[in-house]
């Protein structure tokens, strides 16, 4: 059987930045759109033979927001995509979208060319909430743009959503989380705020995220106790919703877990394509530049590469594993360092789970309710 593999495709452009957003985002004109998606269509042409011997089994069309491309940009990558990798018939292909930024039209191309799911990044469902973290797009948009992805036979849709939020109450959260699983997508992702520097909201917010951090009171953010109560509160409302937690930030209708992310979680392999984009391949990271123009001339040969030591991935086998609810199998990570995991984190494992953090049965490990409130101070004891 061919290995599988992901690629991840990063379209880094966005209408305007967010006022909490660090990704590698800007806004562009057409003409840098344009010259971007040519120097991206020449790094998959000249990649893909590299990896004829695997099989793609995801695909995700990630940003910025990829669906600011037109459809003709759109059909161009994805025709490059399916010329050169194999893909598995029924795989999973991704496209980032802002509500917004999609009309009927554009969603029926992106069904057309073999596009199966959809993120939509709503973020929260009140205006005041959104015009707060400088989105694009209002609660009715996204609701317009919803609508329109079922029309266009979209059946996978995720809908990105965000809590803690400044000046955010619990109420205000439950309304957002209430009105999203009442259109049941198949798919929820629901992240607390991260406050990160170089961002408008770091200059304001900074302080008060430290006071929470320290599970101090604060005034803007929701202290630690309220952010924590919206974290178990999401767990057990969407739970009731029929959706399975299998991530500790990711819900899912039974089936529709995302196989791209899952991918990241158990370390399968990929291949980034874009400014700024990660590969994980035979053991390596690869990093392409961020630098704009050091990509459009050289694509692919301006990359970093980090050979990853023994340490490395028993490290990112438990850090990246414990954030799935169904824990690390002990097999996969036998069969992929060659020791047993009590080798390395015996000691670790046995004061993790003296303090209530961590469980294990026969062939799992995984964080309790507890170790995923104190995840920062869980996945620092797997550091090697
Ligand atoms: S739309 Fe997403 S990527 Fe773009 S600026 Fe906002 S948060 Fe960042």
């Amino acid at each position: 059987m061919k290995k599988p593999l992901s690629l991840y495709i990063h379209i880094p452009f966005c209408v305007r930045k967010c006022a909490y957003c660090d990704f590698l985002s800007f806004p562009a004109d057409a003409r840098e759109r344009e010259q971007y998606l040519d120097a991206l269509i020449c790094e998959i042409r000249t990649f893909a033979p590299s990896v004829a011997d695997r099989t793609v089994v995801s695909v995700f069309l990630g940003g910025g927001t990829p669906s600011l491309l037109t459809e003709t940009q759109l059909k161009r990558l994805m025709d490059a995509v399916y010329a050169g990798f194999s893909l598995q018939s029924d795989a999973e292909i991704t496209i980032e979208a802002n509500p917004g930024t999609l009309t009927a039209h554009k969603l029926f191309c992106l069904a057309k060319m073999g596009i199966n799911r959809l993120s939509l990044g709503l973020q929260s469902a009140r205006n005041e909430e959104l015009r707060l973290l400088g989105r694009i797009h209002t609660y009715e948009e996204f609701l317009d743009t919803y609508r329109l992805a079922g029309e266009a036979g979209f059946e996978n849709i995720n809908v990105d959503l965000m809590s803690a939020l400044p000046g955010q109450t619990f109420a205000a959260w439950q309304e957002t989380l209430e009105r999203v699983a009442a259109l049941s997508p198949a798919h929820i992702s629901a992240y607390s705020l991260m406050i990160e520097e170089g961002t408008p909201f770091f200059e304001t917010y900074h302080e008060e995220d430290e006071k929470r951090r320290r599970g101090e009171a604060t005034a803007l953010l929701p202290d630690e106790d309220t952010e924590r109560k919206m974290y178990r509160w999401t767990d057990q409302f969407l739970r009731e919703q029929g959706y399975v937690h299998y991530e500790i930030s990711n819900f899912a209708k039974p089936g529709m877990e995302c196989v791209h992310n899952i991918g990241y979680w158990i370390r399968r392999e990929y291949a980034g394509f874009g400014l700024g984009a990660a590969s994980l391949l035979e053991e390596c990271r690869f990093t392409n530049t961020t630098d704009r123009n050091a990509y459009r001339k050289q694509g692919r040969s301006a990359q970093k590469v980090q050979k990853l030591t023994e340490e490395d991935r028993m490290e990112e086998l438990m850090f990246l594993g414990l954030r799935m609810m169904s824990g690390v199998e002990k097999k996969r990570f036998l069969a992929k360092t060659g020791v047993p995991v009590h080798k390395p984190y015996g000691d670790v494992i046995s004061l993790l789970r003296s303090q209530g953090l961590l469980e294990e049965d026969e062939d799992y490990l995984r964080l309790t309710a507890r170790g995923i409130d104190l995840g920062n101070y869980c996945m620092a004891q797997f550091l090697l």
